[in-house]
């Protein structure tokens, strides 16, 4: 269910400001506000959309490539960044916390902190049977598409 009073709903509507980079028919960027690093920006659907998998592929390939055009900008612009995140929280327990569909696109430098946290539980190297089940039962649910 969408929650037409989340911030970038809001945003989108013009009730709350936002510091426009780009918008076309289908999306809008602006700079993230609490930014993992200045410049970060964020990329989003028109589209009342919670997950990127209410959007179809259009749609979703046009955040990305918006991502794609504003991360070189971002890299000729004097911003300091040396490298790019592009980041896309799908789902609260994935650490979504606006529920309307935003693609991050977060300039990197050397030092600058930042990083994902790995838990005991992660990043352990998996038996080549549990491997094996997770590709076939990933391939099973593409619906028919086979793999090899
Ligand atoms: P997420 O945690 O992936 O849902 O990301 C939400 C992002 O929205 C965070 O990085 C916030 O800093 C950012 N944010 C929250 N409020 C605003 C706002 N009014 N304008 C711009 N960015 C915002």
């Amino acid at each position: 269910m969408y929650d037409d009073q989340n911030i970038f709903a809001r945003i989108l509507r013009g009730e709350l400001p936002c510091y426009k980079l780009y918008e076309d028919a289908v999306c809008l960027a602006f700079l993230d506000i609490f930014p993992v690093n200045p410049g970060h920006l964020l990329v989003i659907p028109k589209q009342k959309a919670v997950s990127l998998s209410e959007l179809d592929a259009a749609t979703a390939g046009h955040l990305l490539m918006t991502a794609q055009k504003l991360a070189d900008s971002l890299r000729v612009s004097g911003v300091r960044c040396e490298g790019v995140n592009f980041w896309l929280s799908d789902g609260a327990e994935a650490g979504q916390e606006v529920p309307h569909v935003h693609l991050h696109v977060i300039p990197r430098f050397k030092g600058d902190g930042f990083g994902w946290k790995v838990g005991p539980n992660n990043r352990k190297a998996l038996p080549a049977g549990e491997l094996e089940a997770l590709a076939s039962a990933i391939c099973r649910a593409q619906g028919g598409v086979p793999c090899s």
